[in-house]
């Protein structure tokens, strides 16, 4: 059995024994009758929380800690590991996908992960419904200002001091900007960690999917659900965990094979994943010269997200290759006469194709673009409206 004794991060990280805690998987009869008490409780609850660990990333590529093949069993092990995981191209799981919807239908109120990969907000949980208790490795925040960015690239390692933080950029304001990953033996988050406790408090169901609760202070979240009276701990992972004799219901089997039955048994599909971003394009007259510029927003349209890479329009030499990504025609636009053809390149770790646009000049404006690319279809959808009155400010005019 797992340690009654939770362990601090900088502990944990060399706790795990060189040979991994044995891996568990019911038969799939068990998991089927599980899942429908699951979704049953899922149904009944009225403050659905979950918190997620790196075992709800490991069928996209990503290891995990403890288990046969973790960092830390490695570690242990004294064996390298000789293939890293690119957390920028993972494509986000079923379990990932399955929570999106969840979200989506107001049945999950909120989510507390451990993860850093930063796939629950690229597979679509919305910035105010999730608490990152260990950061997010493309995330990073204006030390002055509070001003969060998010980036099509990892932001943190580009110092030789590690705890040091800082990524090397600037915010608009410019103050210096850090990344929010949190390394061993520092405090996490206090917002987020506030949010994850107030929702914690609320739930009457909490559901651990891919996590040994086992590292502080983040375990207490399903700790304090465990002590609520009437309110039900759902634990579902391979490897026994701290809190196995605290839950209601505990389930081993990968997060995947669970979520997709109780998806099932509540009769939801599971969507595709998609990428989402929003596109902002500036337009401004000046003299017989005409300026376009270009910004990126992520899919709630309330944090600046880095996914350009380069920007051109036909009609121009130079291609605009970093931000702000701003284009100059040596010409005078007259509205509603000439279409401008525009390519916008990313990053492409999702084998995303460039993105080509077309559009008409029809005056001084703003447009903002919902782009959507499904990686199987490999093409990108971009439907464009024009901007809401107020979110100008989100993108520095
Ligand atoms: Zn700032």
């Amino acid at each position: 059995m797992a340690s009654k004794r939770k362990l601090r991060g900088d502990e944990a990280a060399n706790s795990a024994p060189a040979v991994a805690v044995k891996e568990h998987r019911e038969p799939l009869a068990d998991i089927e009758m599980k899942a429908e008490i699951l979704a049953g409780l899922i149904k009944g609850s009225k403050h659905f929380i979950v918190f997620t660990g790196a075992g709800t990333s490991t069928s996209a590529g990503i290891p995990d800690f403890r288990g046969p093949d973790g960092n830390w069993t490695l570690k242990a092990q004294g064996r390298p590991r000789t293939t890293h995981a690119n957390t920028l191209s993972a494509v986000p799981t079923q379990a990932h996908m399955a929570l999106v919807e969840l979200q989506n239908r107001g049945v999950l109120k909120y989510l507390v992960s451990q993860n850093c990969d930063g796939l629950h907000g690229r597979s679509g949980i919305e910035a105010q419904n999730i608490s990152e208790l260990h950061g997010n490795n493309t995330r990073e925040v204006c030390k002055s200002c509070g001003k969060e960015y998010i980036r099509d690239y990892r932001v943190s390692g580009s110092q030789p001091d590690h705890n040091d933080h800082r990524t090397g950029r600037r915010c608009v304001c410019g103050g210096i900007l850090l990344d929010t990953i949190i390394n061993f033996g520092e405090g996490l988050p206090e917002k987020e960690l506030q949010l994850a406790r107030d929702h914690a408090n609320k739930a009457d169901l909490c559901l651990v999917l891919g996590s040994s609760v086992s590292v502080t202070p983040a375990c207490t979240i399903p700790e304090a659900v465990a002590s609520t009276k009437n309110a039900k701990l759902v634990i579902c992972n391979l490897q026994p965990t701290a809190l196995d004799d605290d839950c209601n219901l505990r389930i081993f089997t990968e997060a995947d094979i669970l979520m997709t039955k109780v998806m099932e048994k509540l009769n939801y599909a599971i969507p595709p994943f998609e990428l989402r971003r929003k596109l902002v394009r500036i337009e401004t007259p000046v003299e017989d010269m005409h300026n376009i510029t270009f910004k990126g927003l992520d899919a709630d349209g309330t944090t600046p997200l880095s996914f350009i890479k380069a920007a051109g329009v036909e009609g121009c030499r130079r291609f605009a290759r970093a931000e702000p990504f701003s284009l100059t025609l040596r010409r005078h636009l007259q509205p509603g006469h000439g279409e401008l053809k525009l390519t916008i390149e990313l990053f492409g770790h999702y084998d995303e194709p460039y993105l080509e646009i077309a559009h008409e000049y029809m005056g001084d404006e703003i447009v903002l673009y919902s782009l959507r690319y499904n990686p199987l279809v490999g093409e990108w959808d971009a439907n464009q409206k024009e901007v809401e009155s107020g979110m100008e400010r989100l993108f520095d005019r």
